[in-house]
Parts: structure tokens; C-alpha cells; sequence
């Protein structure tokens, strides 16, 4: 993306709300060439704040994104929101095929069992709630705050919820809050699941290493893991699994 003389910076809109995006961010905000804008949900009362321009909400679907586009007058779209984003990346697919705007996903890899590990891989929350009462009676729950209503029915178990904002009912009746954020130490894991003395950890397939110290602390304790599998991303969307991956592929538009 070179600009020559009088050319205006070209314009990347980045989908943010992960580790990926932020780093994204800061990369390309050293760019003279570049006028990077990043979009968080909302979600989080206190997000961590990309370097560079910010906005945040929704755009209000595939045609408010598509406007947003043109708007803005967007060159190049980064799909580089959580890969359970599911309908946000679907959006993103469709705007960018009625604009034309190029689209990136950044899609960092999904972990990987190591010897030891006990996984149950399941489909969805849903899947993850009726596996549970199988597998053990104390829940450490590192899904989200949204989801916790797939195990609200699960009257009998206790529950240790981690999320960075205070959850919302419904919830399971015997629910222990745990509010923080990673990036997470394995010191500090095994601390929650000895402290807890939790039986299963249920996460879902996020990928990184800023949350992954969980998956080692229960591998050490012996414990059984429910990981939700990651939901399929848009087909023909060209995929970054990292930060350089997509400087290059910016590079090349
Ligand atoms: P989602 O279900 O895929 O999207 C629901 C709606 O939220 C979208 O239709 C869009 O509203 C809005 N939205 C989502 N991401 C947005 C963004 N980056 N900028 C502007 N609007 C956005 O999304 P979600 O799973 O709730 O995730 C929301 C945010 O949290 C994302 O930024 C994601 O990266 C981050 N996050 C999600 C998870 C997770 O497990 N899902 C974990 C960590 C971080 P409109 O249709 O109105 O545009």
C-alpha cells in the first residue's frame, strides 16, 4: 500500500475485541500510508483501547457495515474478531461482498491436546451443559458471560463462573463469580482449581496463549476439559493466523 504523492492514506477498518486486533492495531499505526480504525462491540464496560482510531457498537448488520464502508471509504476490512464471533464474521463476509472491499479474517489456530490431556470436544454450550453431570459435581466455567445460560438448568452442580464483566441471570442457582482477564499464569490456574476444588473445566476453543495456562493447570490436576469446538468461519474468506500474515496480505492488496 504504497502512496504516492496527494494520494490519501488508504483506509483499514479492523474487527476487533481480541489480542490479535490490538496488535494489529499498533502495527499498522506506525504507517504514514495507513488511517487504521478499529471497532469494538461494546460489550466490555472497560475495554482494553486499541492504539489509533476506535469505534464503538454495533454497525446494525451486513447493510450498516456496507455503509460504514463506503462511508468511510474503506480499502481493506480485517476480520479480526473472537472466533466464536460468529455472526459478526458472518456479517463482515457479506458487507464486504456487496462493497467489494477487500476482507481479511485473523483467525488465530485452535489448541491442540497434549499427552495427559482429558478433552471431551463438543458442538456447542448446549452439548457442554449435558455432558457435565457425567463428568463431575464442581463446574469452572471459562465461557463467557453470555453464555451462561446454556447451564442454568444444571440445578445440582456448583458452578465457578470467570468472566470480565459481572454476568446477568439467568444463571445457574449455586454460581460463584470470579471476575477478571487474562492474560492468566499456569501458577495462577492451578491456584483457582485447587482453591475451588474444581472437578471439570469447561472453555471453549478460543486459541492463544493468553488463555491457554487453564488447559496445562487441569492437565496437571488430572481433570477433565469440555471444549467447545470452534463454529465454521465464512467460506471463501482468506484467513491470517497471525499478525504478520496479515501485515502481508495488506501489503499485497
Ligand atoms: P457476535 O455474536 O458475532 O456479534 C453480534 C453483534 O455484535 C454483531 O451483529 C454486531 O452488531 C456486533 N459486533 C460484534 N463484534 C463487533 C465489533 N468488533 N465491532 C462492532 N460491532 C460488533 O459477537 P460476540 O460473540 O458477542 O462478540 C462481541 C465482541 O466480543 C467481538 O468484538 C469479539 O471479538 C469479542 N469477543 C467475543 C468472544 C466470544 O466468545 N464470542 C470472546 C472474546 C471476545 P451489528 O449487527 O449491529 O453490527
Amino acid at each position: 500500500m504504497a502512496v504516492g504523492s496527494g494520494e490519501r492514506p488508504r483506509h483499514v477498518l479492523i474487527l476487533g475485541g481480541t489480542t490479535e486486533a490490538r496488535r494489529l492495531a499498533a502495527e499498522l499505526a506506525r504507517r504514514a500510508d495507513l488511517r487504521v480504525t478499529s471497532s469494538l462491540a461494546g460489550r466490555v464496560a472497560e475495554p482494553r483501547l486499541p492504539v489509533g482510531e476506535v469505534r464503538i457498537g454495533g454497525f446494525g448488520g451486513p447493510a450498516g457495515l456496507a455503509e460504514w464502508l463506503r462511508t468511510h471509504r474503506v480499502d481493506a476490512l480485517v476480520d479480526a474478531t473472537h472466533p466464536f464471533a460468529e455472526v459478526m464474521s458472518r456479517n463482515a463476509a457479506r458487507a464486504a461482498a456487496d462493497t467489494g472491499v477487500p476482507l481479511l479474517a485473523l483467525r488465530r489456530p485452535g489448541w491442540t491436546p497434549a499427552e495427559g490431556d482429558r478433552w471431551h470436544r463438543v458442538a456447542s454450550l448446549a452439548e457442554a451443559a449435558d455432558a457435565l453431570p457425567a463428568l463431575g459435581r464442581r463446574i469452572f466455567l471459562t465461557t463467557g458471560r453470555l453464555g451462561l445460560a446454556a447451564f442454568a438448568h444444571l440445578t445440582d452442580l456448583d458452578f465457578l463462573a470467570r468472566s470480565v464483566d459481572a454476568p446477568q441471570p439467568p444463571l445457574p442457582r449455586r454460581t460463584e463469580i470470579l471476575l477478571d482477564r487474562g492474560p492468566f499464569t499456569l501458577e495462577g490456574e492451578r491456584a483457582v482449581l485447587r482453591a475451588h476444588r474444581i472437578e471439570v473445566l469447561v472453555t471453549k476453543d478460543s486459541g492463544g496463549a493468553a488463555t491457554a495456562p487453564k488447559l496445562g493447570a487441569a492437565r496437571e490436576l488430572g481433570l477433565p476439559v469440555v471444549v467447545v469446538r470452534r463454529p465454521e468461519p465464512p467460506s471463501g474468506v482468506p484467513v491470517a493466523v497471525d499478525v504478520p500474515g496479515a501485515v502481508a496480505w495488506l501489503a499485497g492488496r
